[in-house]
């Protein structure tokens, strides 16, 4: 299927490795030019010099903090325009609340609610005057089904989802700007990776045989990977996909449990 989005640009944040580069491996395949951000510099070109090599879009990278004012405007500044925006930053730790003091919650507030908010505050008029606008807030299973000890991820993601919800259906919805919320349940990154083996050292546990045991609690039996997130993404971006909008999509093996 061709997906209609050829020639048109995209910021796709926090993407030099995991999901955030599944989604832009996706966009470039389509032909869109991108520009990608990351904190650290190496492994940003890296992903760089990859997408390049399918010889598709543009590439473009900004290393810098998405979560800082100045990663935002770096970020913004290399975009000609932003027809598309795929908003992603690391995860906050996880702990236990009482442990937790302001700065921990504003700064989890900072990376997964407010961040988003304000690159989608910088891009959405200029989509809706364009007529086109595609935004893919990428947020976790837990907006869905709370994980107790990520309780700052729960709260901020869902505060960003309450708030997509009203902006979707607002008077861009008329424009063709979307607004979308893809939630991942557990999909083989460097994050889940280091997520799994921390908890299976604090607990003295063997680490394969804990990533094993993840593994089997997945209805599908497998973890998911960043190319099939990276597709379903690049859907949400898509011409095809401009009457789906203020939704939050499982993608998670069939782990949620609820029928709806
Ligand atoms: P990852 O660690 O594999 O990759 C994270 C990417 O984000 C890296 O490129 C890193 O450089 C970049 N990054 C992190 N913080 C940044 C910042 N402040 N500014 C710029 N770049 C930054 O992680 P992932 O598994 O791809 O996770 C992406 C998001 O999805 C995270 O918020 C994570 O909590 C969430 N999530 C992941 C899973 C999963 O199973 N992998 C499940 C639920 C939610």
């Amino acid at each position: 299927m061709d997906l209609g989005i050829e020639g048109k640009w995209a910021l796709v944040c926090a993407a030099s490795k995991g999901l955030g580069k599944g989604c832009a491996q996706a966009l470039v395949r389509e032909g869109v030019n991108v520009v990608i951000t990351a904190r650290g510099a190496d492994a940003l070109e890296a992903t760089a010099a990859e997408l390049r090599a399918l010889k598709r879009g543009e590439v473009r990278t900004v290393a810098g903090d998405i979560t800082t004012a100045a990663g935002r405007e770096a970020a913004l500044a290399a975009c000609p325009q932003v027809d598309i925006l795929v908003n992603n930053a690391g995860g906050p730790p996880p702990g236990d609340f009482r442990q937790w003091g302001r700065d921990d919650w504003i700064q989890a507030l900072d990376a997964n609610m407010l961040t988003p908010i304000e690159l989608i505050k910088a891009t959405v008029d200029a989509m809706a005057a364009r007529g086109y606008g595609r935004v893919v807030n990428i947020t976790s299973g837990a907006v869905k089904a709370p994980i107790g000890v990520l309780g700052l991820s729960n709260g901020a993601r869902s505060g960003l989802t309450g708030f997509v919800a009203g902006l979707a259906r607002s008077n861009i919805a008329a424009k063709n700007v979307t607004i979308n919320g893809l939630l991942p349940g557990a999909f083989d990154t460097d994050r889940l990776r280091t997520t799994v083996r921390a908890g299976a050292q604090k607990a003295g546990q063997d680490v394969d045989a804990a990533w094993d045991l993840r593994r089997k609690t997945i209805p599908a039996q497998r973890f998911g990977t960043p190319d099939e997130f990276g597709a379903f993404c690049a859907f949400l971006c898509s011409v095809q996909a401009g009457y789906l909008t203020g939704q939050n999509i499982l993608l998670d093996g069939g782990s949620y449990a609820g029928t709806f």
